[in-house]
């Protein structure tokens, strides 16, 4: 979706306000890619700052389909999206933001979906876990040890330890 925003970039007047919905229906993230299964409109309001740069606020949604960083179950994250950032026409040079902006204005449109999908990709979640607590999967067996206990042994010995009983064993056979 493209937004026209000649008339804001020329005088101020009334906001511009467009409420607009989301087209794209996944996310690519690096190598991966993620369908988006839920998704609100876009709530946009575009005011003139001086001629030729405009404010744009906005306000969004979309639930993305992940998996937990543990356990590996599929878990649906909702990222809410609440953004402001300056615009500028073709013709007004943008200085710091040129770069920012040639990727979401195309001449005196703005081109929404490139705005949200970096919205995205700005608010995406560090961490994704299914609970603060998630247990993961056993290394060995692959049992989802939120369920219980596999029983495979995955001790491994602590190195400072192994030294302590070095020295106990040392100790006994004198
Ligand atoms: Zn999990
Ligand atoms: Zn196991």
């Amino acid at each position: 979706m493209f937004i026209n925003l000649s008339d804001v970039f020329l005088s101020a007047g009334r906001p511009l306000e467009v409420t607009c919905p989301i087209e794209m229906t996944e996310v690519q993230n690096g190598y991966e890619t993620f369908s988006i299964i839920e998704k609100s409109d876009v709530k946009l309001t575009g005011t003139h700052k001086m001629r030729g740069k405009a404010h744009i606020t906005g306000e969004a949604y979309v639930v993305v389909d992940m998996v937990c960083d543990r356990c590996l179950k599929p878990l649906p994250v909702r990222i809410d999206l609440s953004f402001e950032r300056d615009v500028f026409s073709p013709e007004v040079d943008a200085g710091d933001e040129t770069e920012d902006n040639l990727d979401i204005m195309q001449g005196y449109q703005l081109n929404v979906e490139n705005l949200i999908f970096n919205e995205i990709l700005m608010n995406w979640p560090m961490k994704v876990l299914c609970k603060a607590d998630c247990k993961g999967i056993c290394k060995m067996c692959g049992k989802d040890l939120n369920f219980g206990e596999c029983g495979c042994d995955t001790f491994v010995p602590d190195p400072r330890m192994a030294v302590i009983k070095d020295i106990f064993n040392a100790n006994k056979e004198v």
